[in-house]
């Protein structure tokens, strides 16, 4: 006879007492107390006390054979628990279900963690037994989560027009920044395709087919060094508008995510996210992702320590630089030892030192504050009694940059976030190209699809640095977590923006030919964003590991222990596709 369940096993109340039932489950844990035995049994919606009674239709000797993780189905009867015995911490907590039929589904091997949410297993351990990491409830509910979030961007852009097109997996190699994957064709020997780095081209290339508006939750693929927060394989909400200018980009977006945190839990958000260009985040943050959770901002007090005595500042304000500060409210009362750890930041991040004093009533104390009046270096600095003021002077990409970690640290230490504290900010106005010291060439800051503003386009071949473009990045409590732009439409300008970053003529052809030639057919102009949709779902869970909110991620070093990819394959798997491994440096 076929058998389904009649509940989940996180479903029976205490208005279901009397009603017979069937659950199917996994169970979670055996009580047994002598004369009687609990069977805790859990699925992904809850779980529910199972009770073998002596005397009963179940013997105690076969419920006491279920061991932890087996599967199991039980026939019974709902019954009210006694008041002082119900379980106020489990939604089923009110009744137990008092076995009639217990039938073994499937048995399980000692499992090597408890499933349950407080695990100390290691992370290596999880991912290599994913499937029973993945049914800790914790991570059931964020599977969840990403599944009920990824329902609201569906309906939400669909209700703005926007559809949902799929692109290819395999496409030319034509790396937007990072180093593609590549694929050897076997019907094509010697040939390759890449994995997508992001849809990036094929989406613009849909711009120029009419589609006007698209979206994809869509793979992207990088084979680049990874960090803690990075996954070789990561999703993005992938959107891309014609016709459209920045102000439209961001309404729409602004929208998506109050949709997003209102309908999968994360509260109200206020709208219009606010925007701030590159230059400012940089000048009061020292960072193009600020954490505008708290103030601390930075200022400028160069005239001020031109004019002081400490001859440190006046020699690096006549030589060019800029001596910058932040006042940390209560900052006063921390300790020497700390103050060192937050010079240690400051030389991280290529300061020389970190000078301070310590604020308090009408005069200044400790570090540097003999060298300074009381009244002019708070009023220059913005400080109070109680406050700490600390300065760094550099030059102002390291003035700013190093202080912008101070920050960061000071923030954590003096105005620790609260959880739920939502701050989303729009940057926009960024540089369209970056110098890269090591390669002594300019890169595009965000890819090179991107239109500058159109006084600077004069400058692309003479002064590539001070070209702006027409980028934006959304970000949240001081993580990046979207990023777009406003693209080039324009094959003759796009060939320029190329030739800065040494992609010309022939190879500007070979590599990116097809996307100029899609766009000399009458491209409309059009923009568009994508957002780390891991990352997203990592902040809204209030979680701290994109790993946690993928299903199957890998280790950060790219390996996944569960199925042992990458692999070694077949040598005739290699012979097929044309290819031989050369020997190994450690072979
Ligand atoms: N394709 C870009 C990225 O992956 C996002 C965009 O510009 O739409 O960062």
């Amino acid at each position: 006879m076929e058998r389904s369940r009649t509940h989940t096993c996180g479903e029976l109340r205490k208005e279901h007492a009397g009603e017979a039932a069937v659950l199917m489950g996994w169970v979670h844990r055996v009580r047994d107390q002598g004369g009687i035995v609990f069977i805790d049994l859990r699925d992904r919606y809850g779980t529910t006390q199972v009770v073998v009674e002596p005397g009963g239709p179940v013997s105690l000797d076969v419920a006491r054979e279920f061991k932890r993780e087996y599967v199991a189905e039980v026939r019974g009867t709902v019954r009210l628990r006694p008041e002082e015995m119900a379980n106020r911490n489990l939604q089923t907590g009110e009744v137990e279900l008092v076995a009639e039929e217990l039938v073994l589904l499937n048995r399980c091997v000692t499992p090597p963690f408890v499933v349950e949410d407080d695990t100390d297993a290691s992370e290596e351990i999880r991912l290599q037994y994913r499937f029973l990491d993945l049914r800790r409830p914790k991570m059931q509910k964020l599977i969840e989560l990403r599944h009920h979030a990824a329902g609201v961007v569906r309906r939400y852009l669909s209700d703005k027009g926007f559809l949902e097109i799929e692109t290819p997996l395999l496409v030319r190699n034509s790396p937007e920044g990072a180093r593609d994957f590549l694929v050897p064709s076997r019907l094509s020997k010697g040939k390759f395709y890449s994995l997508p780095q992001s849809p990036q081209i094929y989406k613009q290339i849909l711009m120029v087919s009419g589609c006007d508006r698209y979206f994809q939750i869509a793979k992207c693929l990088r084979d680049e060094d990874l960090r803690a927060d990075r996954q070789p394989e990561f999703s993005q909400i992938d959107i891309e508008l014609s016709f459209t200018t920045e102000g439209e980009v961001f309404d729409i977006m602004d929208g998506l995510l109050a949709a997003i945190w209102k309908e999968a839990g994360g509260g109200d958000i206020s709208t219009p996210i606010p925007v701030i260009s590159h230059a400012e985040a940089m000048a009061k943050y020292g960072s193009d992702k600020p954490d505008i959770r708290f103030g601390m901002e930075i200022q400028d007090i160069s005239e001020l320590a031109a004019r002081s005595e400490f001859r440190a500042f006046r020699a690096v304000i006549e030589g060019g630089g800029t001596v910058r500060a932040i006042a940390a409210p209560g900052g006063a009362s921390l300790s020497r030892r700390e103050i060192d750890g937050l010079e240690e930041t400051a030389k991280r991040a290529g300061a020389k030192g970190l000078a301070w004093c310590r604020v308090s009533e009408g005069k200044l104390d400790g570090g540097v504050g003999r060298f300074f009046d009381h009244e002019a270096l708070t009023a220059a600095a913005g400080a109070s009694t109680g406050d700490l003021v600390v300065m760094v002077a550099a030059d102002e990409k390291t003035a700013l940059s190093s202080l912008g970690q101070v920050r960061l640290a000071l923030g954590g230490r003096l105005a620790p976030p609260s959880a739920g504290d939502f701050r989303f900010l729009w940057v926009n106005r960024f540089p369209l190209f970056e110098w890269d010291d090591e390669g002594e060439r300019w890169e595009p800051a965000h890819h090179m699809f991107t239109l500058p503003y159109d006084d600077e386009i004069e400058f692309l071949e003479t002064d590539p640095g001070r070209v702006h473009a027409r980028l934006y990045d959304m970000t949240l409590n001081g993580v990046e977590i979207a990023s777009g732009s406003i693209r080039c439409h324009d094959p003759e300008l796009q060939r320029r923006i190329m030739s800065v970053v040494g992609i010309r003529g022939e190879e500007a052809d070979r590599r990116f030919g097809f996307l100029l030639n899609a766009l000399s057919y009458g491209a409309p102009p059009h923009g568009g964003i994508a957002f780390g949709w891991d990352r997203l779902i990592t902040l809204l869970a209030g979680g701290d590991s994109i790993r946690d909110v993928i299903p199957f991620p890998k280790t950060t070093s790219g390996l996944s222990p569960m199925d042992g990819s990458p692999s070694d394959v077949e040598e005739e798997l290699l012979a097929d596709l044309g290819l031989r491994l050369l020997p190994r440096k450690e072979d």
